[in-house]
């Protein structure tokens, strides 16, 4: 990181961000200047602190990256950079699909800070819904909606080799984020390793034999080469149920940190792949006053609407015709 980024920071704490906040006016103008302001920090998030501030007249959200991993703590050291990337990400996702990305309305470098839209109530983390059985009939059409702009806008479909290299040359040194992803989507959970966690004793044979399929390690293998070195689009990096908050009319795309120019099936596949964690995490759900069996249905429903909704289809169109 850059010597000048460094001597910049300083952690804040909830008194520290009042003053902060004063002081920067994209933020206290949402807020309605001066006033007193009331300050939670909601960051159930693995990595950053997360505060909601809110005065009588508005309310916003300021995310701030540490340099670790916030549930792990100072033994496991992460740049903070990765807040640079999430802010742009936002910023270039937000302009591609403003009605499922927050508005960006400060960034910080060197403070590795950033002020945001504050999603507000009813809105609730998705695998939140899921948990609690909740249908949300638009999902499918915001989230095929939401992927089919920002990934086919960001990808050479449509960009020209100059500018999509560019992209690809600024979002390479999230190479920390990557090496993460590498580290524990596609290393991890096939061999013994620290991190890892399962119901033991009772899923003790299934992670065996997950170790021990060498089939399955040879085509994760493929996988992880593909994640590594298929520079296609500006993908979230993240897209499980955990970055998306939702009301049944509503739907928020949040937390990019990881985005960079990689395969679009990275961001496809990892939100299919969560929809199916959820259907079949719905039997430890059920009880007596309900089964789960619509609400299955309903799920199964959401990831077959995905591909068929292909909203690609009805924006193409205009991308043809402003391209000719
Ligand atoms: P992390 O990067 O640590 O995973 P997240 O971006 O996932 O942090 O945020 C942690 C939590 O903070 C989210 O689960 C959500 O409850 C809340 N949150 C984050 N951004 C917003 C927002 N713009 N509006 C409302 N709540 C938010
Ligand atoms: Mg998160």
């Amino acid at each position: 990181m850059a010597a000048e980024a460094e001597q910049g920071f300083r952690p804040l704490d909830e008194a520290s961000l009042v003053t902060y906040i004063k002081a920067t006016p994209a933020l206290a103008s949402r807020l309605g200047g001066g006033g007193s302001v009331e300050i939670k920090e909601v960051g159930d998030g693995n990595l950053n602190f997360v505060y909601i501030v809110k005065s009588s007249s508005g309310a916003i959200v300021v995310k701030q990256a540490l340099p670790y991993v916030r549930c792990v703590g100072d033994s496991w050291p992460m740049t903070r950079e990765r807040a640079y990337f999430e802010a742009s990400t936002l910023r270039e996702h937000g302009r591609l699909s403003p009605e499922h990305t927050p508005e960006v309305y400060h960034f910080d470098r060197a403070m590795s800070l950033m002020g945001m839209r504050y999603i507000e109530p009813p809105h609730i983390i998705l695998r939140k819904g899921l948990i609690a059985g909740v249908e949300y009939p638009l999902l499918a059409d915001h989230m095929s909606n939401y992927m089919a702009k920002t990934l086919f806008f960001t990808s050479l479909l449509y960009n020209n080799t100059t500018d999509h290299k560019k992209g690809v040359a600024e979002y390479c040194a999230n190479v920390e984020m990557c090496r993460l992803t590498e580290q524990v989507v596609f290393s991890d959970p096939y061999r013994v390793s620290k991190f890892n966690r399962w119901t033991s004793p009772y899923l003790d044979k299934d992670a065996e034999a997950v170790r021990e399929d060498d089939e399955l390690k040879l085509e994760i293998a493929e996988l992880k080469s593909m994640f590594i070195e298929r520079a296609q689009a500006l993908i979230h990096g993240d897209l499980h149920t955990g970055s998306i908050m939702v009301t049944p009319n509503s739907t928020q795309v949040i937390d990019p940190e990881f985005g960079f120019y990689g395969p679009m099936g990275f961001d496809i596949g990892a939100f299919l792949g969560n929809l199916i964690l959820a259907y079949y995490a719905q039997n430890g759900h059920a009880d007596q006053t309900n089964d789960r069996k619509a609400y299955k249905k309903w799920i199964l429903k959401t990831i077959e609407e995905m591909p068929a909704r292909e909203q690609s289809a009805s924006v193409l169109p205009s991308i043809v015709q402003r391209r000719s």
